[in-house]
């Protein structure tokens, strides 16, 4: 145990930690020549294509050093706020962490924020000054952004380039001399914390843990504790680029389990597994409970996929801790779930995911934070409104509170009042002002949740030119006016198209949403009316011109096949669109409110 080291690598996103992490790779000859690539951890094809690290990956090296051979387990994080959930379940399974800051870009928002995490934890912080190459680089600026941040001293920063492999012998060498050994009784009952979790359709649940305390062992009776439920431990193994199953992994190393389980739902992460013979009798408090910012409904496109989009989510949330989801029904859209995100990207990535890994094609409904609303019949009990029908009718409604957070912007003192503007157009209230270095400034607003988790990234990175970076925390509920804008097509409530906005801007934007429902709905062989209402209240209508000629129409006449195909065509692909009385909906209808701009 004394030989073994368990750390994670935390940045800003895009300061370098997959990189790093295949210089590390590298360095101790943990993979071959042909399997090298770029970003080795980010094995989701996502992750490949769109260049961030969306789950935790674990992977063991080995390194010898002064005449020892040590093992090394490393644990890549995301740096997006969406997947902090991610950064600290790594967390809880190490003793210490790389803290990688850019060399040009300095600290930033979430550079802080996982921080925060790790010292929280009590694990140990090894500086990394990544990117020196870089020549818009100012190493000795951000050197002292960071002795002025961790409170270090300026020769433990470690210079660093993930591109060109400088500085990596330093950091493998510090890994094994500043970060702790793992503590921990080999001899007590078994305690392993779960820490991932991933779903295989060939050999069932892969469960990913650190053995906190005790041995577990190949063939022995397990114990998962939340669920009380017991299996046989049919394999074990540590993790390296591939598995390598072992007959025993003791406390304070890092490994998998198959057991063989089918049933996602049997697997929580944060669960503490222990022998079924001998128990330990306390569970390792474990993980905070994740609590979901964004609301959406959905659905399978046909409606028969009921069943199997329940479990492909059941399979998807066994490797995605963070996603919450309980049955709902539309009347325009059948049966489907309401679902709880971390954020909008979160939200996006759930959607791929279900396509490609488990081929279901679905349709989100509009977005929402979580309010409470209060009737005048009973004002003291809040009622929970994830989903816009939960509203009650405004003619009974008491109050409504909408949940807010504190933001923390970090950017250069050129781009303060930019900054200042768009938060106050969202709502916000600046409560602070902080001067980091002489040209960058730390701002921190109060705002509702709901304002930031639609597009204020976005419009933040344009009015900063890049020179922004973001991060928040909850800080409760305030009061709102909020109203439900509800859309009628062919004088038929869509209730998926329904939206929470607050009163302010409820014209404006139902107004819009007519608009612009009007340029995503193909049009059909008759007009169909579109109107946003308030309540009983009509407050804007467009209406989308029926088609003069049939599509096939030009094909009359011509061979059969060919109008067949034409047909076909139409039908290929299993088009996001949904049929709601007899108008076809596109995906991107549901999602229009979000795009108003
Ligand atoms: P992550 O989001 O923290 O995992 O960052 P990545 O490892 O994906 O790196 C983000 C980008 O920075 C990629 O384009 C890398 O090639 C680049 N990068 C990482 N480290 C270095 C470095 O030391 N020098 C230079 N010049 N580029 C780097
Ligand atoms: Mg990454």
């Amino acid at each position: 145990m004394k030989n073994i080291r368990n750390f994670c690598i935390i940045a800003h996103i895009d300061h370098g930690k997959s990189t790093l992490a295949d210089r590390l790779l590298d360095a101790t000859g943990s993979v071959t020549e042909r399997e090298k690539q770029d970003q080795l951890l980010d094995n989701m094809d996502l992750e490949r294509e769109r260049g961030i690290t969306i789950k935790s990956h674990a992977i063991q090296m080995e390194y010898p050093y002064q005449g020892e051979t040590y093992i090394l387990n490393l644990i890549d994080t995301p740096g997006h706020v969406d997947f902090s959930y991610e950064v600290s379940r790594s967390i809880a399974a190490c003793e210490g962490a790389l803290l990688v800051v850019d060399a040009a870009q300095s600290i930033q928002a979430q550079t802080i924020s996982n921080l925060y995490l790790a010292l929280e934890n009590d694990l140990e912080i090894i500086p990394v000054l990544n990117k020196v190459d870089l020549p818009s680089a100012n190493p000795e600026e951000v050197t002292d952004d960071i002795v002025d941040l961790l409170g270090c001293r300026p020769e433990e920063v470690i210079p660093a380039s993930a591109k060109t492999g400088l500085g990596i012998e330093d950091i493998l060498k510090a890994v094994i001399e500043r970060i702790p050994a793992p503590k921990g009784d080999p001899e007590a009952p078994l305690q392993a914390l779960v820490f991932d979790s991933v779903y295989n359709p060939f050999r069932g649940v892969e469960t990913y843990f650190r053995v906190m305390n005790g041995v577990i062992r190949k063939g022995q009776r397990v114990k998962f504790m939340a669920t009380g439920k017991v299996y046989d431990a049919d394999e074990i193994g540590t993790l390296k680029l591939h598995q390598v199953p072992k007959t025993s992994i003791a406390a304070g190393d890092v490994g998998y389990l198959i057991t063989g389980v089918k049933d996602a739902r049997e697997i929580k992460v944060g669960d503490t597994i222990t022998s079924a013979e001998k128990p330990t009798t306390e569970a390792i408090s474990g993980f905070e409970d994740v609590k979901p910012m964004v609301f959406a409904g959905i659905y399978p496109v046909d409606t028969e996929d009921y069943e199997e989009l329940r479990n492909s989510m059941e399979k998807l949330r066994l490797n995605d801790a963070s996603l919450v989801f309980t049955p709902e029904s539309s009347a325009a859209l059948g049966f489907g779930f309401r679902c709880g995100f971390l954020g909008m990207l979160h939200m996006e990535i759930v959607q791929e995911r279900l396509e490609r890994e488990f081929d279901m094609t679905v349709i989100t409904t509009v977005p929402n934070v979580s309010y409470h609303a209060y009737t005048k019949k009973d004002p003291e009990a809040h009622i929970i409104v994830n989903n816009p029908s939960d509203l009650p009718d405004p003619t009974t409604l008491d109050r409504v509170e909408e949940p807010y957070i504190k933001a923390t912007v970090i950017t250069k003192s050129d781009f303060i009042g930019n900054v200042m503007s768009l938060c106050i157009d969202k709502r916000g209230q600046i409560t602070n002002q902080t001067y980091l270095t002489q040209d960058r400034v730390e701002l921190n607003f109060d705002m509702p949740l709901a304002e930031i988790v639609f597009d204020f990234y976005d419009r933040l990175k344009t009015v900063s030119k890049g020179y922004a970076s973001f991060d928040y925390s909850p800080i409760g509920m305030r009061p709102s006016k909020l109203v439900r804008v509800d859309i009628l097509l062919n004088a038929q409530m869509v209730d998926a198209l329904s939206a929470l906005v607050h009163a302010d801007n409820a014209y404006h934007i139902g107004k819009k949403m007519c608009e612009k429902l009007k340029e995503l709905i193909p049009r059909q062989q008759f007009d169909i009316p579109i109107q946003a209402a308030i309540g009983a209240k009509i407050i804007s209508r467009e209406t989308i011109k029926a088609l003069r000629k049939d599509v096939t129409a030009k094909c009359y006449g011509g061979d059969i096949s060919r109008k067949r195909k034409l047909l076909e065509k139409q039908k290929k692909g299993k088009k996001r669109m949904r049929q709601v009385g007899n108008v076809e909906i596109p995906q991107q209808a549901f999602m229009a409110v979000l795009k108003l701009n």
